[in-house]
């Protein structure tokens, strides 16, 4: 297990009862342990080499060297499916916000109001482009059509032929 830093300020044993409070970096609530049911959650980020600045959570009382210490300890895709699974949070967010991405940024990622009308253009600029590449298949298409039918036609005269050649040589061969 990645070893941790930069603990979240949350009180630990803060109102349990109260509202989730909220991981500033990932945007998920800290629910109470699963386990423990009288601590929640607190938000770290690996220094880990090999999970380095991936954000997980887990129980106060996890322990990384005590297999008898809590167990509750989530890296965040495990995180949200559990928190999805008890309804603390609905259905895969569009702008999950990378975890290495500072509050900064994340700020400004949160202010999608502003850019509307330009998302709006965008997406009327990909309907036309999506719109011009459906015609060009479409006429593809009848291209293709029109190439089937003449390889069959000249398939099926190819076969006349030799069916005509065919009868002819066993006329012949048959008049000897
Ligand atoms: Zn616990």
């Amino acid at each position: 297990m990645p070893q941790s830093s930069s603990v979240n300020s949350q009180d630990l044993l803060s109102n349990l009862d109260g509202p989730d409070p909220v991981d500033l970096e990932t945007g998920l609530p800290l629910i109470v342990c699963q386990s423990c049911k009288d601590v929640r959650l607190i938000a770290l980020t690996s220094t880990r080499q090999n999970s380095c600045g991936k954000r997980f959570f887990k129980c106060p009382r996890n322990k990384e060297k005590d297999p008898t210490s809590c167990r509750s300890y989530y890296f965040q895709a495990d995180y949200e499916t559990l928190l999805r699974g008890i309804g603390k949070i609905g259905l895969p967010r569009e702008t999950t916000p990378a975890r290495t991405q500072s509050l900064h940024s994340l700020a400004q990622t949160r202010t999608p109001d502003a850019s509307l009308p330009e998302q709006i253009d965008d997406i009327r600029k990909k309907i036309i482009e999506l719109s011009g590449r459906v015609s060009t298949l479409s006429t593809q298409g009848s291209l293709t059509t029109v190439l089937i039918s003449c390889i069959l036609t000249m398939v099926f005269l190819v076969a006349s032929i030799v069916a005509i050649l065919a009868a002819l040589v066993y006329f012949v061969v048959a008049n000897k």
